[in-house]
């Protein structure tokens, strides 16, 4: 399984349907300040179902829909698309019938979330789940932020172990437990 293609439209400063490819190997982002690189690595852990405004830098989760500039109104919806290329058949049970998986969150204001995988409506909690059954998701440590290393480093070591856990590939298990305890 690998991420293929990134679609947004009306996030933060995405406000026109964009396409970022990912192709096999290294993919690098340049550009100035402000023009949108941390966008779009937010995106990506938005569409894989990040609930926390503050990873998204905002205050709360409409933050992410385009606010408006000086010449554009802002935005009533966010969407991300996030392709995935799923040819060997190594996606989760329940989610392993095609070639490519599709998987979408759109927010609207004053509504909420909603997300689709293969056009079918769908819980944010399977699109976590799904992620964090192919060992990736929101809060993966395959996506570092600024600032994460050292946060590691200096980590309680409860903490640290979560990322082993990640890397063994049993954090689906824990989420599932953790589920399963609170009810
Ligand atoms: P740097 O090189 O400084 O890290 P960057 O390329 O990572 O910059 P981002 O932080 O991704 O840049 O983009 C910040 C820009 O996104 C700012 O101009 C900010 O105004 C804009 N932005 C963030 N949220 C929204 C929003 N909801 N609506 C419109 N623009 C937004
Ligand atoms: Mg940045």
């Amino acid at each position: 399984m690998f991420f293929t293609k990134l679609r947004l439209s009306g996030f933060k400063s995405f406000v026109d349907p964009t396409e970022l490819l990912i192709k096999e190997g290294l993919t690098g982002v340049v550009g100035p300040n402000g023009c949108g690189k941390s966008n779009l690595l937010e995106a990506l852990r938005w569409v894989m179902g990040e609930n926390r405004p503050t990873a998204m830098r905002g205050g709360g989760m409409e933050d992410v829909i385009f606010a408006g500039a000086a010449t554009r109104p802002a935005r009533n919806h966010a969407e991300v698309a996030l392709l995935i290329d799923n040819h060997e058949r190594l996606a989760p049970a329940g989610f392993n019938e095609e070639d490519q998986l599709e998987i979408v969150r759109r927010i609207t204001r004053d509504v909420g979330s909603a997300y689709k995988v293969n056009t079918k409506d769908v819980r944010a909690r399977d699109v976590q789940m799904l992620f964090a059954d192919a060992s990736t998701g929101a809060q993966s440590p395959a996506l570092v932020r600024q600032g994460q290393i050292s946060e590691l480093i200096n980590a309680k070591p409860k903490n640290r172990r979560r990322v082993l856990e990640e890397a063994a590939g049993i954090s689906g298990l824990y989420q599932r437990r953790h589920e399963a305890e609170l009810k």
